[in-house]
């Protein structure tokens, strides 16, 4: 590795970055790109234009078969002891209501996890589980309190502000019981009003269409000097959902890896190894533009060194490595040589090693297959950064520009370490040994909540989609 070159490449980067630009073209001219959308459509042919003009090799599509989603009706209402509309969000492969509506008194609950659920399991059945988005993710809480008998879950957004949050609310397949969102205001109301005049009943009314279409992942790459069959990869999901333009989640990790293969590209001939530019569709309701990815290339991903995810916008804090310790040290060599403005009581870069549990974005589909991954971590720059992901607010002045540009040095610093590494830094992992790896944390019970595993399962239930759903 040259530390000539790599000053080069970041010259090139902080100098003339086009990061925010892209971004404004994403989130701004595009707006939402939920999967099954024209939003989608067009950003796929501006990231095809997009890596083309920046003179990558073979710039392409993959098209994939998924679930696509959108919703017709949502409606909720308190029917008692008030009657009162509240505003909602249907959730992501939510099923359908009867056309009348559900109707449920609720329960609030602080997690809706396994243990929650246990102890209060007489007070569950039957009723609308009213829970906050945070800490338990909702791809967990709707198998679950379905499986205690619920007829429904309202999830209540974390923060104020009166929006209410869109996220799927399982991976790749129609939920077990409808679900929608609320925002913390609504929330807070249907507390006081049970706390004040006794159990509170709703209804829900959803038309939630689930329909068989294709999605892309765009790939381009710059060929390896070296003439070998190595590969790294360079990633990030450029879907949203149907509520807003996603610029944080995820223009901010589209525009970064645009821009590392805008550096990079200018001193291929120090790439010994091929660099593979990835923007994936249809993260957002099961990461099923990488599971598409994996399996595509599944005869290539013995030869994948790297795949590093760039999901989540802001100030770089780390590189999350998912169970892959064997990568560390190659890594921290290049966390020290990070450039990153520091900010208010911000932590110098870090490079940390995880458990393979990090199953909510597109790294994960490559862990488990054992391909050595890793994520490039953000925190909150501004104040206004990150706080609404999944609503119409996740706009472009949010984005904390200067973090683009950091993200995207980091991912060419990175990919031009490891393509010019003498060995491989870490093997690829056998399923025996992931399976150990989930096992040692505590991850197995979450992975069959989920349905991810095994890998040839998950595929198989992702892609052979019948043409009527
Ligand atoms: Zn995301």
């Amino acid at each position: 590795m040259d530390e000539r070159v790599e000053g080069q490449i970041l010259e090139e980067i902080f100098s003339h970055s086009e990061a925010y630009e892209n971004l404004l073209v994403l989130a701004d001219d595009i707006g939402s790109r939920v999967a099954g959308s024209a939003g989608e459509v067009a950003a796929r042919d501006f990231l095809v234009e997009t890596l083309e003009r920046y003179g990558l090799d073979d710039v392409h599509t993959e098209a994939f078969p998924h679930r696509a989603w959108r919703p017709e009706r949502e409606q909720l209402a308190v029917v008692g002891p008030v009657e009162r509309e509240l505003a909602c969000r249907c959730a992501g492969l939510s099923p359908s209501t009867p056309e009348a509506g559900v109707e449920g008194e609720v329960v609030f609950l602080e997690r809706c996890d396994q243990s929650e659920l246990e102890e209060n399991a007489e007070r569950v059945r039957g009723r609308f589980v009213v829970a906050p988005y945070y800490p338990y993710a909702r791809q967990l809480k709707t198998p679950l309190a379905a499986r205690f008998g619920a007829v429904g879950l309202i999830e209540h957004r974390s923060y104020s502000g009166g929006l209410q949050p869109a996220r799927t609310c399982v991976f790749a397949r129609t939920g077990d019981m409808p679900v929608a969102s609320i925002s913390l205001e609504d929330a807070e109301y249907l507390r006081r009003l049970e706390a004040r005049k006794g159990s509170v009943r709703l209804r829900l009314t959803l038309d939630s269409r689930i329909e068989r279409k294709d999605s892309w992942n765009v790939v381009g790459q710059i060929e390896g000097t070296g003439g070998g069959d190595e590969l790294l990869i360079a990633g990030g999901h450029y879907d949203t959902w149907h509520v807003g333009p996603g610029a944080i989640d995820n223009a901010a990790g589209v525009v970064a890896v645009l821009e590392a293969a805008r550096g990079l590209i200018r001193y291929r001939q120090h790439l010994p190894r091929t660099v593979r530019f990835v923007l994936f569709g249809v993260e957002e309701s099961g990461l099923v533009g990488a599971w598409a990815y994996t399996r595509e290339h599944e005869t290539e991903l013995d030869d994948t060194i790297l795949m590093i995810n760039n999901d989540v916008g802001g100030r770089p804090s780390g590189l999350g490595l998912m169970g892959f310790g064997d990568l560390k040290p190659s890594l921290v060599e290049v966390a020290q040589r990070v450039r990153v403005e520091g900010g208010e009581g911000a932590e110098p870069f870090q490079v940390s090693v995880g458990g393979p549990g990090g199953w909510g974005s597109d790294h994960f589909p490559f862990v488990a297959h054992g391909v050595p991954a890793i994520g490039l971590g953000t925190e909150s720059a501004l104040p206004e950064d990150r706080f609404y992901g999944h609503t119409r607010a996740d706009t472009a002045e949010k984005v904390y520009e200067q973090g683009l540009t950091e993200c995207a040095a980091i991912d060419a610093q990175v990919l031009h370490h490891v393509a010019n590494l003498p060995k491989r830094p870490a093997a690829r992992k056998t399923q025996a040994q992931m399976e150990a790896l989930f096992r040692d944390h505590d991850f197995t019970g979450t992975l069959e909540l989920l349905d991810l595993w095994p890998p040839e399962h998950v595929k198989q239930r992702y892609f052979d989609i019948p043409d009527e759903l």
